[in-house]
């Protein structure tokens, strides 16, 4: 073992360590393990019983081992005496399969067998709201066009710095921040890596941010579309995929035939990647949405691809890279970039066409556009888009029906609550 975590922990003042792992719908367990405990958890992992969590499990299973990566370690820069592990799960002497960040691992040593490595960033976008969750935290965060609103953003100063100055401490060469186009909502954008490195910061990022909210008396959410009028949390991936050390998507004056393939493969499977990147019921309020009140979404609602134009689902913003403009706040930071890649070998495997790229408005002019498929319109398509992705199936394997069979279960539970809608317009039938 190259890394020692015992060691590094008495060397850095680490008096804990966080094993943490994220399940399949994107929420983060962890134990808590004092330095002592450490160097037999970095061997064998620790304990938890699966079912408890969002994995398809039973109670019945013998426990579940979340084995730390030592190289994931990060010193929580607002409790330095706390050390952050990413875990791979493990069940049985075996890897768990159906657990996202061993389908992202599977999906990068396929690419690696290939002769490719991809690599990813992301914009995570947030709103500061009120402990309380119903309304943002500044009153005075008004306009009707607010991004990049500089005295909203100078009124989040002390929350911002606090979170960019962790991440310029941590090497991650954040270079940006801003208010985003919703009242209340930022983003902060920090440089691309190897797509297991961001996802792993993304999953970090959502604690960070969220932890230094809360130190400021407020609350972070990256729920797709938190206020109805309101543009919502998106989570864009801008990919390029690397060979001997370069990167293959940049053709200089346009982008290569194989980031070509690559967005051929993201527009196939795209409506089954839907149910992974648009998550959850609500997921389905941001994408093919109406106009919101600052005068766009900013969020897709065909499978189609474009130059440097925001209203599309594939954009490329410049030869060297593409941007999905898919996924949303909710979108599991793993399974995010394991399917993207699933779909993108798939495109370069079977060198799927993309079709001529669209240079159209797509909220104006998309009705111009008779032959591009629709974005599927709630979780229970996307779902069932997913278990018809033959794609997909093959790629992630057991995942798929693992994941199918929860949110189903999610869906089923939606399906079962009375809203007001229905009350307003039932009532009186
Ligand atoms: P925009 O708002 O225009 O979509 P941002 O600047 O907010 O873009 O985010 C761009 C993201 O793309 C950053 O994380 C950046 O590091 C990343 N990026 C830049 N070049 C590449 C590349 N070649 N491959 C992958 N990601 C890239
Ligand atoms: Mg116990
Ligand atoms: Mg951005
Ligand atoms: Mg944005
Ligand atoms: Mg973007």
């Amino acid at each position: 073992m190259s890394i020692d975590l015992a060691e590094i922990g008495a060397a850095k003042g680490i008096k804990y360590f966080l094993i943490s792992y994220t399940d399949l719908f994107g929420n983060q367990r962890a134990k808590l393990v004092p330095v002592s405990a450490i160097a037999e958890m970095q061997k064998n992992g620790a304990g938890f019983a699966g079912f408890a969590t969002w994995l398809d499990m039973s109670p019945a299973d013998p426990d579940l081992f979340a084995i730390p990566d030592p190289e994931s370690l990060i010193q929580l820069p607002w409790k330095k005496e706390v050390g952050w592990l990413a875990a791979d799960l493990w069940m049985a002497g075996k890897p768990v399969a159906a657990s996202p960040r061993n389908a992202l691992k599977a999906q990068i040593a396929r690419a690696a067998a290939m002769g490719y490595q991809m690599k990813t960033g992301v914009e995570c976008e947030f709103f500061l709201i009120t402990p309380d969750g119903k309304t943002i935290s500044d009153e005075a965060d008004i306009q009707s066009k607010p991004c990049y609103d500089e005295q909203a953003l100078m009124r989040r100063y002390d929350v911002i710095t606090e979170i960019c100055d962790a991440m310029l401490e941590l090497g991650w060469k954040p270079y940006q921040n801003d208010h985003e186009d919703a009242n209340g909502q930022f983003e902060m954008n920090w440089h691309y890596d190897d797509a297991l490195v961001t996802a792993d910061r993304q999953a970090f990022f959502k604690f960070l941010v969220k932890s230094i909210a809360e130190k400021h008396g407020m609350r972070a959410t990256f729920m797709p579309k938190p206020f109805i009028n309101l543009t919502g949390n998106g989570c864009h991936m801008h990919v390029s995929m690397w060979k001997d050390g370069e990167n293959a998507f940049d053709g200089g004056d346009d982008i290569t035939p194989l980031a070509k393939a690559f967005i051929g493969g993201l527009l196939e499977s795209a409506p089954g990647m839907a149910a992974l990147l648009n998550p959850t019921v609500n997921s389905y309020k941001r994408i093919n949405a109406p106009r919101t009140t600052s005068g766009a979404t900013w969020s897709p609602n065909s499978v189609t691809w474009t130059g440097n134009n925001r209203t599309h689902m594939i954009r490329v913003p410049e030869p060297n890279r593409i941007e999905l403009r898919l996924a949303d706040g909710a979108a599991n930071p793993y399974l995010l970039p394991a399917a993207a890649l699933a779909a993108g070998l798939d495109g370069i495997e079977n060198n799927r066409d993309p079709g001529p790229r669209l240079d159209i408005n797509m909220y104006t002019q998309g009705h111009l556009v008779t032959n591009a498929r629709k974005l599927p319109l709630n979780l229970l398509d996307a779902i069932r888009a997913l278990e018809a992705s033959d794609v997909l199936n093959a790629a992630l394997g057991e995942l798929v029906p693992a994941y199918v069979k929860l949110k189903t279960g999610e869906w089923n539970d939606f399906c079962r609550h009375l809203s007001d809608w229905e009350s307003k317009t039932t009532l009186d039938c």
